[in-house]
């Protein structure tokens, strides 16, 4: 071993969905289907080139007031970064500075575990409970931070809103992190809970009922104090995190209320179609809110069943981790990319 090992920074990273460069039916990364609003193709249709001599609004002043304006907040109550991933880092960088754990779900989104690390933060784990719910009780526990994604990924299971206060109100000595990257699909968001708790933060993303995944937007809503903490944070790391591009579609994209309402009326609709059609093939799903359905079947092992999928060029998402090692994650896609994904579970059945 090299001498210099020792001072690197080792960590195990956080693995992405594959992102397949032929044709497929692609329902593993939970991605919208539909392309974005009207307004975000004619913006890059007519996109002054000449702009990116210069470097972007280091401020992401426009998509912070188009923000501000749709969640009816003041301008200095959002954050915006390159995907909620990068909103959500940040987030652990800035607030999560305790000796104590910080605690979240044992099945949740993956990442946390990943910056957790990365940063030296401690972290516990809560066990869901049998039937994948949060366990509200498990958070009122002294800790360094908490944060759950609501609705939870990969069960898409959503909370109301009167649980997710319940943890908030528990936690007035610490930061909740509340990742609603699918709440547009599923119910309130905790963003109506702001002025009542200084210790909250709301993180959504453009890259769900939005579509604009490949645009990499995300942002926090909370109070002034903690966005001011955030962009100290963000300006001692990269001032221009948010490019050009991504500012200017961004704006168009929020706004579309109509178009936005309406793809995801779309993407519900389909999925609960698609949860009645997996139950009569004999899977055990979810009560997913999201643009997701997590799905097992009792006669048909998960791991087999996803590899003959992606054979046929069908692909979903599968961990095999512990007590979720027979689910499947299937993104809702369109209703005859739904269609083809039945088709295909109807001939593997009869085998
Ligand atoms: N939170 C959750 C729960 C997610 O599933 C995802 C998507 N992988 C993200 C955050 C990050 O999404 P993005 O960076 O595209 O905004």
């Amino acid at each position: 071993m090299k001498a210099y090992e020792k001072n690197i920074r080792k960590v195990e990273p956080y693995v992405p969905g594959e992102q397949p460069q032929h044709k497929v039916i692609k329902l593993n990364t939970n991605e919208n289907p539909y392309p974005p609003a009207p307004g975000v193709t004619k913006a890059l249709e007519e996109m002054n080139t000449d702009r990116l001599r210069l470097y972007p609004d280091p401020t992401a002043a426009p998509l912070v007031e188009e923000l501000a304006g749709f969640y009816q907040v003041n301008p200095d109550q959002v954050f915006v970064g390159v995907g909620s991933d990068d909103v959500l880092s940040m987030c652990f960088l800035t607030f999560f500075n305790s000796e104590k754990p910080i605690l979240f779900p044992d099945i949740t989104y993956s990442f946390y575990k990943v910056w957790a690390d990365l940063y030296r933060i401690p972290y516990e784990c809560q066990k869901l409970d049998e039937n994948f719910r949060l366990i509200k009780e498990d958070y009122y526990k002294e800790n360094g931070g908490v944060i759950f994604p609501n609705p939870n990924a990969p069960t898409g299971i959503y909370e109301e809103l009167d649980v997710v206060e319940d943890i908030i109100a528990h936690n007035r000595d610490a930061i909740v992190i509340v990742d609603e990257a699918y709440v547009d699909f599923a119910g309130r968001s905790a963003i109506e809970l702001i002025d009542k708790y200084d210790n909250l933060i709301v993180v959504q993303t453009f890259s769900k009922a939005r579509s604009m995944a490949g645009m990499r937007i995300g942002y926090a809503i909370s109070n002034p104090t903690l966005i001011r903490y955030l962009n100290d944070a963000k300006y001692s790391f990269n001032s221009y995190t948010m490019n050009q591009t991504s500012l200017v579609c961004g704006v168009e994209a929020v706004k579309d209320k109509e178009y936005f309402e309406n793809g995801i009326r779309k993407i519900v609709e389909t999925r609960e179609w698609a949860k009645e059609e997996l139950k009569k093939l004999g899977f055990h799903c979810l009560d997913s809110k999201s643009n997701f359905i997590f799905a097992m079947h009792p006669q048909y092992d998960a791991k087999e069943m996803f590899e003959a999928l992606k054979k046929h060029d069908i692909y979903v998402r599968f961990w095999g981790s512990e007590r979720i090692e027979q689910y499947m994650r299937i993104t809702i896609g369109t209703r005859e990319e739904m269609e083809a994904l039945f088709v295909f579970f109807r001939e593997y059945m009869k085998k």
